[in-house]
């Protein structure tokens, strides 16, 4: 620890240097099977340097290695807890409750343990008492002076102040505890664990605890049984993927090397003003309404010029494709300030899962058959997905993730269903964040895929042959996971491989066999740069040299949301050339 400029003591954090190589990127060109680790040699020596360089500086420097978000492996608990020069260790208590029983058999004597039982990475308040349990029992393990309480991990993946929360109610708001809460909380239980035990503050606690597993906010029982009924069954579509596509093909009639686009168009300022004045209640539903549907007509007119086959409504209605979901479930609450660093500089405000997800009522059906009835060609209902919902939300933590899932894949359902009966022929689920919620560790990864796959398959095992499931996916290390992705089971994937051709190319070159309609991206969405005809055309033969021609799709890898109408247009045009002149070139071959 050391006193910084302004009197506080502060302890300066590093990335350590297994870490710091483990997270380390390869260079383009640099060998797959490169030993990160071989590099160690190499950084150990900086890191001295710079250990010794804060030693002179903070007299007498202690050394604690913070590990976090997974259980720590026997073996390198073995190996860490025996490093001679530090002196502490921190261990995620939460996501690592073996990680307890690792350090209730054998701790190192004399050294400090930083026990992490407050979640760091989720806006829930503790289970004061049974922290201060589990807290006692290490205790005994490690030495009355030698416990130091701590959150989980850094407080980075968290709000920040519940203090700046107008929008929740009192009931929601006292079972939350955002980064400032959290310290408070560490602080009453490192003094309740002095003898110091803030009595009102400890009943506040279970007060409120008891409060969220009472209240009927939280529990809807019809959800519980619906969501109970599911086990013992993978839910399955009846046929075969082959099978579906013919009866999707008789019915939607489109040409080979059909083009589509992946949802969103552009969002221009003047409909970002529409929405908020709607929201604000400046303009009535009936003005929100006709602007969205001239907007939407707009879409479809760009689309049915460019000549493109299968059209979307381009998602005007929507800020963002989570949270239009989430404000129209039950279960959910909402911020007015929640916001955490989602990556770089970028921040997002996740909605919190609180109760049993249902849905009330259809939340795209209007939108989706007021596009649909603009046009002759089919249209893409859209929605998001309950593992991408699940990933990009604070979620409940009474109850295992994936039962949450479920439930969300549930109401998804309601609503694939109602839009196939609202005569919409084609539907999209993204799962733009699947990926997302990999575990850290690899031996927790089937189990999560498992459930993943299963909740996305849940949404659409009930429509007919002919209607066609759509899904996208966004960042997907499509290698890795491949086998998991043709179990979701879609007809049709789009997916995102803009910096990883030859990855995805290689997949098929070693003999994947992969029969459902595939999407891969033909030009990259986050780059102004607009592709020529020839460079589209040019990757397209590449994916014909490994893809059959008839499960190949013709889109860009992502929304178009965040380009301009500038560059969208003349991309999609020569994405649209490209497609024709291989048709073209495919025909007179035969
Ligand atoms: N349908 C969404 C869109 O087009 C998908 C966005 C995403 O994958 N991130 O904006
Ligand atoms: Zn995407």
């Amino acid at each position: 620890m050391a006193i910084n400029k302004l009197g506080v003591e502060t302890v300066p954090v590093l990335v350590g240097p297994v870490s710091y190589l483990l997270l380390s990127k390869l260079a383009k060109g640099v060998d797959k099977s490169f030993d990160l680790l071989s590099l160690l040699p190499k950084v150990i020596p900086i890191y001295n340097a710079a250990y010794a360089g804060l030693e002179s500086t903070l007299s007498g420097l202690n050394v604690l290695v913070e590990t976090y978000f997974a259980d720590v492996p026997a073996e390198a608990y073995k190996t860490l807890t025996s490093l001679k020069g530090v002196t502490a260790f921190g261990f995620d208590l939460i996501r690592g409750t073996k990680t307890i029983d690792l350090i209730k058999s054998s701790f190192p004597k004399g050294k400090y343990l930083f026990a992490g039982v407050v979640d760091g990475r989720n806006i829930w308040a503790n289970d004061l008492a049974a922290s201060l349990i589990t807290l006692q029992s290490l205790e005994g393990v490690v030495g009355k002076d030698k416990l130091v309480v701590s959150t989980s991990c850094s407080l980075l993946h968290t709000a920040v102040d519940l203090v700046n929360e107008t929008k929740l109610d009192a009931e929601i708001k006292s079972w939350l505890a955002f980064a400032a809460q959290k310290v408070v909380e560490v602080d009453a239980l490192a003094k309740a664990l002095a003898g110091q035990k803030n009595e009102s503050f400890f009943s506040a606690n279970a007060a409120a605890l008891s409060s969220r597993r009472s209240s009927p906010r939280v529990t809807n029982e019809s959800v519980q049984k619906a969501a109970a009924a599911l086990k013992g069954s993978d839910h399955r579509r009846a046929t075969e993927v082959s099978t579906r596509l013919d009866a999707q093909q008789k019915k939607l009639n489109l040409p080979i090397l059909p083009t589509t686009t992946i949802g969103s168009f552009p969002q221009t300022v003047e409909l970002r003003r529409v929405r908020r004045e709607y929201k604000a209640k400046k303009i009535s539903e009936e003005d929100y309404v006709k602007a969205i549907k001239e907007e939407i007509k707009k879409v479809v007119d760009i689309q049915e010029d460019l000549d493109i086959d299968v059209l979307v409504h381009g998602e005007p209605e929507r800020n963002d494709m989570v949270e239009y979901f989430g404000e129209q479930l039950s279960g959910f609450a909402f911020t007015a300030n929640g916001w955490v660093q989602s990556y770089g500089s970028r921040c997002v405000k996740p909605p919190i899962i609180y109760g049993d997800v249902s849905r009330p009522k259809p939340m795209t059906v209007f939108w989706s058959s007021t596009a649909q009835s603009m046009t002759k060609r089919p249209m893409k209902g859209m929605l998001t997905g309950p593992v991408t919902i699940l990933n990009w939300f604070f979620v409940r933590n009474d109850q295992p993730r994936h039962e949450t899932c479920y439930q969300i894949a549930l109401a998804i359902k309601d609503e694939v269903e109602d839009l196939e009966k609202g005569g919409i022929g084609v539907i999209q689920i993204d799962e733009a964040a699947l990926r997302e919620g990999l575990p850290l560790r690899k031996a927790e990864h089937s189990f999560y895929l498992d459930w993943a796959v299963h909740s996305f398959r849940i949404t659409n095992c009930g429509v007919q042959d002919s209607t066609q499931i759509h899904t996208h996916m966004c960042y997907s290390n499509f290698n890795d996971n491949i086998h998991s992705i043709i179990d979701m089971d879609a007809d049709v994937i789009t997916i995102e491989n803009s910096r990883s051709d030859e990855k995805l190319l290689s997949v098929f070159r070693e003999g994947v066999k992969y029969g459902a309609g595939i999407g891969p991206r033909v030009y990259d969405i986050h780059s102004p740069r607009i592709a020529s005809t020839d460079e589209i055309a040019d990757r397209i033969n590449k994916m014909l040299a490994v893809l059959e021609q008839n499960i190949l799709w013709v889109n860009p890898d992502c929304g178009l949301k965040t380009r301009k109408y500038t560059e969208v247009k003349p991309a999609l045009k020569n994405m649209v050339h490209a497609a024709k002149l291989i048709r073209s070139q495919l025909a007179s071959a035969k």
